[in-house]
């Protein structure tokens, strides 16, 4: 263990720079990495807060920040797949190899799965980390820091995508133009949908999610969903609707949107139950699918990066000194409607 300046949530509503001590020894199959760039999530955010999300309650101190990239600086022993000086980004959830959930490919929801910055595992704003090299991914020549560290939320996106099993031409709606929703479009377009509507009440993010090409923004105050893929799809409606609201009125008549024998994904985290109209959905034979993080998603989201067919860049809203960190936390609890990620940099 090593004392290291960090971002430290002390307790709901309380943040502090300072240092604090964090594991440092590179074990055989570690790596160690130096930090770059850090994105501000909603989860980092939720705990800053409300001190929770769902049963993960934060009890002790603990670093936030989970949406990383950086440079390899230290190699563990029997670790020939990256190299000191590789530019990575690294997978933040670790499970525990030998648990059923990894056996089945599921090491997603392995409930042993430690997760930065879910309590009480530490999260990464701090200068250094030690991480398993396999959950270590070098990013290609022409993808930068900021944008390897989206690659955590676009993963989510990616999930959200492969879940749907989309076929070549679908129509899609995601609910909600937040990083998520918007990124889920960005995974579902690149998944071969084409054409994808994205809905929201605020109108600076449908503003930002239309500068790509095949995203149709839909202001739901004023807008009427239905009748926009009705019209869209001569009355058939989408092939799959993404809910990334997290609004439980977004599940109000989610499946008079839907085709039938169309496909709903549940991206978004209700704060609360919600009501499902199950006789709507067995009419349709609709199938519903679910999205906890991701699993196998990093080395495809990093491919597409690369390849140019996403480019997360115009998703990127500013940019703080690690040394602003706490006001950059500020600004996220702020939620202007313009803004979509923030991030951090440590070593600006
Ligand atoms: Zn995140």
């Amino acid at each position: 263990m090593t004392m290291q300046r960090a971002l430290v949530l002390e307790k709901q509503h309380q943040l502090a720079l300072r240092e604090i001590d964090l594991p440092d020894a590179v074990g055989p199959g570690m790596v160690k990495i130096k930090l770059h760039t850090v994105g501000v999530c909603g989860s980092d955010v939720h705990y800053y807060t409300h001190g929770r999300i769902g049963p993960f309650v934060v009890e002790a101190p603990m670093v936030l920040g989970h949406e990383a990239a950086g440079t390899i600086v230290e190699m563990g022993e029997g670790v020939d797949s990256l190299a000191i000086g590789d530019r990575v980004c690294m997978e933040p959830g670790v499970p525990d190899p030998n648990s059923r959930a990894s056996r089945l490919g599921l090491y997603n929801v392995d409930p042993a799965v430690r997760f930065w910055a879910t309590p009480p595992i530490h999260g990464v704003l701090t200068p250094f980390v030690v991480h398993p090299a396999n959950f270590t991914f070098k990013l290609p020549d022409n993808v930068s820091f900021a944008e390897g560290a989206m690659v955590e939320p676009f993963a989510v996106g990616m999930q959200a995508a492969a879940k749907a099993r989309i076929t070549p031409g679908d129509t899609a709606i995601v609910m909600g133009a937040g990083p998520i929703g918007t990124m889920v479009a960005l995974a579902a377009l690149a998944g071969g949908c084409a054409r994808v509507i994205v809905s929201d009440l605020a109108q600076p993010k449908l503003d930002i999610a239309a500068q790509y090409q095949g995203i149709i923004p839909v202001n739901i105050r004023d807008t009427d969903l239905k009748a926009e893929i009705d019209a869209l799809t001569e009355g058939w409606g989408a092939d799959v609707v993404f809910e990334c609201s997290g609004s439980p009125r977004a599940w109000d008549g989610i499946v008079d949107v839907l085709r039938p024998g169309g496909t709903v994904v549940a991206v978004g985290l209700p704060v609360e139950p919600v009501p499902l109209d199950i006789a709507s959905l067995s009419v349709k034979e609709a199938r519903i699918e679910s999205v906890f993080r991701y699993a196998h998603q990093y080395d495809r989201a990093i491919a597409l990066m690369g390849s140019g067919k996403v480019d997360l860049k115009p998703l990127i809203s500013e940019t703080f000194p690690f040394e602003q960190s706490i006001e950059a936390f500020d600004r996220a609890v702020e939620a202007r409607p313009s803004d979509v990620k923030l991030q951090i940099v440590m070593d600006a």
